[in-house]
């Protein structure tokens, strides 16, 4: 059985309690809206903790003013439906009020990877997540958290976060789940047309093709040039970013590639915007 909270007095409570009889907890945050994706997160907690919280948030600080917050997709009966076949233990269900109570006057900034790329095209983007990612780890006081390779540099932010302020959660990446023909789960896959669904899994092909290019140690500068380009072709609209950068520390890296780095692009589909990510590991690199 799932259990539903909304008040962080019960919040607190139920993992006193859990705490008492010697239960580990694992924590998935998420914005709902949940698929697949999310449930591979549910699975992997289940299998570091006796006991998965999982918070549906959509949190409005992450959004800019000319983003999705409104539309984003908030189907709370079927997420509720998931979350009980999934047998998380609890759906943590905050209201704005909870998490931004009046008076609320804090914010947490991650300088450098908070400006990089998403960063760039998303000014404060991160600030709101590592915002509320250490509001919902001080509230559920987790052993474990759980964060999808997915959103690749939220996942290097909320490392950094962890580790600056000594939280006492160990963060794990889950790999990216994708549908059959590559393209990774996203809740904002729903706002795709039919046509435009068809076209999407091109990003990831684009991703393998330019990943391998630059394996086989062809000019980085060049080929990623190609590929937003090919993108173009492909029927994407504007490409905000299609780069490399080195796995923990999240810099552009020496060239040719000397260690793993991940290629990640963002790019739009008519009104709705796509990123993705893949490892690439230059040849003769063992990992
Ligand atoms: P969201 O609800 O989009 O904020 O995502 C909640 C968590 O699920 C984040 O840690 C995401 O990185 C992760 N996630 C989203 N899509 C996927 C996916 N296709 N595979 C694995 N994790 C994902």
């Amino acid at each position: 059985m799932t259990i539903e909270i909304t008040s962080l007095e019960d919040l607190r409570n139920t993992v006193a309690a859990w705490r008492q009889a010697g239960d580990r907890i694992a924590l998935v945050p998420t914005m709902g809206a949940l698929h697949a994706g999310h449930r591979s997160l549910i699975e992997a907690a289940k299998a570091q903790a006796a006991r998965v919280v999982v918070s549906i948030f959509v949190n409005p600080t992450q959004f800019g003013p000319n983003e999705d917050f409104e539309r984003y997709p908030r189907p709370l009966a079927e997420d509720r439906a998931a979350l009980h076949a999934a047998g998380a233990d609890m759906l943590w269900l905050p209201s704005v009020a909870t998490i931004y109570p009046e008076g609320f006057a804090t914010r947490i900034h991650i300088a450098g990877l908070s400006k990089d790329l998403e960063g760039q095209f998303r000014p404060g983007h991160f600030d709101g997540v590592a915002t509320v990612v250490a509001k919902l780890l001080n509230q559920v006081t987790p052993e474990y958290a759980l964060f999808g390779e997915k959103d690749y540099q939220q996942l290097c932010v909320i490392q950094r976060l962890v580790n600056d302020l000594n939280i006492p959660t160990t963060i794990i990446p889950v790999p990216t789940l994708r549908e059959t023909d590559g393209l990774a789960l996203s809740s904002r896959n729903q706002y795709l047309s039919a046509e435009q669904r068809l076209l999407a899994p091109r990003l990831y092909q684009i991703l393998l093709e330019t990943g391998n290019k630059i394996v086989r140690g062809g000019v980085a500068p060049d080929i990623l040039h190609e590929a937003r380009q090919m993108l173009k072709k492909a029927g994407f609209g504007a490409v905000d970013y299609l780069d490399l950068r080195t796995e923990d520390t999240f810099m552009p890296p020496a060239q040719p590639l000397n260690a793993p780095a991940r290629l990640l692009v963002a790019a739009w589909l008519a009104n709705t915007r796509l990123i993705d990510n893949i490892r690439v590991v230059p040849s003769g690199i063992t990992t």
